[in-house]
């Protein structure tokens, strides 16, 4: 059932201090695939986790294998004051061993413990009670909670979940990362339905903010070979920073894009604007000193993050967005996060013009599903023009 370790562990990931287990999970296949590609590091089976980690130190560097008892498929939070994309979470653990300095999970998570959720088995039996239980279609993936890959090479969670989806074909799954891991790839039975994801942005962003990351163009070079696979992939300009240079860096980052693969490559494409919860720029000020774009002008939004002035927020959106829409982008672009007004201003169509993003997604993700689907409204004349 295991598949051999990779040959080189990744460079972003170091071998934790110490791996705690839960009991329940001692023997689970993916608790036994994580310790054997992880010889040397101690483990203990333990039945309290903060206890234990109080005991090890709290900035020791953990792994934790749990037996997770909540729920593994839910709705993506979004909000409700600005456009949602219906995305549905699949919960594979919390934590990410990448350093990016904006990241949301600072202020979600009381510890940076590294958690994998072990049960893997409990997991696919609720996905298969949801599945078989109605035929409505699904997005869903795993890149909210931790990055969907970083920790593929100890754990090959994803290549489980793919090879499990396969016998599936209501759900299409997006799979969120900031490194090259393509270990899973020989494991999807149906491209079609699975969508490998990149966040992208300007060099200059990723080298001083995203640490231990892949560089812009090896994240290309993966997508290529993805889409050489037969999978489309999907981009995420998010976050969207102001900085002195920023119209340089993204042009540049648009190019490179487009250097590896074709709009008809790419499913979708997210924009989104740097935003953050109060709690979440101390956070940055502690812990990533000269993370200076945290001193930008921001106003809080009506769902209480701050996000970029409104007129240097359409300044980005039209630059970035007008010079995709060169490179032969067209609506398969949206926003996180923003309003039907500034939709209208950057991309000059509306969610409610798409027939709801959630809707739109949903069948750009299941292209030949819905093609055939009279439900979706889109006029195509209308947008491209
Ligand atoms: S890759 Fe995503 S989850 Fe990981 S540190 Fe960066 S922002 Fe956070």
């Amino acid at each position: 059932m295991n598949d051999p370790a990779p040959a080189t562990r990744p460079q972003h990931l170091n071998p934790p201090e110490h791996i705690l287990v839960d009991p329940e999970v001692v023997n689970s296949s993916l608790s036994r695939r994580v310790l054997s590609r992880m010889p040397g590091v101690p483990w203990t089976v333990c039945r309290n986790y903060q206890k234990q980690l109080q005991d090890l130190g709290t900035d020791s560097q953990v792994l934790y294998l749990k037996n997770y008892k909540g729920r593994f498929l839910r709705p993506c939070p979004g909000t409700s004051r600005y456009h949602c994309c219906g995305y549905q979470i699949i919960h594979i653990g919390e934590n990410c061993p990448l350093q990016c300095t904006y990241c949301i999970l600072q202020a979600y998570f009381q510890d940076r413990v590294l958690k994998i959720w072990a049960n893997q088995q409990d997991l696919f039996q609720e996905l298969e009670e949801h599945l078989t239980r109605s035929d409505t279609p699904i997005r869903a993936g795993t890149g909210e909670f931790t990055d969907s890959l970083a920790l593929e090479a100890v754990t090959g969670f994803t290549g489980d979940l793919v090879s499990f989806l396969g016998d599936y074909h209501n759900i299409c799954l997006e799979l969120k990362s900031k490194i090259v891991e393509l270990g899973w790839m020989h494991k999807v039975k149906h491209p079609d339905r699975v969508l490998p994801a990149w966040s992208v942005n300007s060099q200059a962003l990723i080298s001083a903010q995203e640490k231990d990351t892949d560089s812009l163009e090896q994240r290309m070079q993966a997508a290529r070979a993805c889409v050489q696979q037969g999978f489309r992939i999907c981009l995420h300009f998010d976050p969207i920073i102001h900085y002195p240079g920023w119209q340089k860096g993204y042009a540049r980052a648009v190019e490179t894009i487009f250097d590896y693969v074709r709009p008809r490559d790419i499913a979708y494409m997210s924009l989104g604007s740097f935003r953050f919860m109060p709690d979440l720029e101390k956070i940055i000020m502690r812990n990533h000193p000269r993370a200076d774009y945290v001193y930008n002008e921001f106003i809080t939004g009506l769902d209480g993050k701050k996000r970029l002035l409104l007129p240097l927020r359409l300044e980005q959106f039209r630059f970035i967005i007008g010079r995709l829409k060169e490179s032969g982008m067209g609506h398969n672009m949206y926003l996180c996060m923003e309003s039907g007004a500034v939709w209208k201003k950057v991309l000059g169509y509306t969610p409610k013009e798409l027939g709801g993003l959630d809707k739109h997604l949903l069948r750009l993700s299941f292209p030949t599903r819905s093609q055939n689907s009279p439900k979706i409204f889109i006029d195509r004349h209308k947008l491209l023009s």
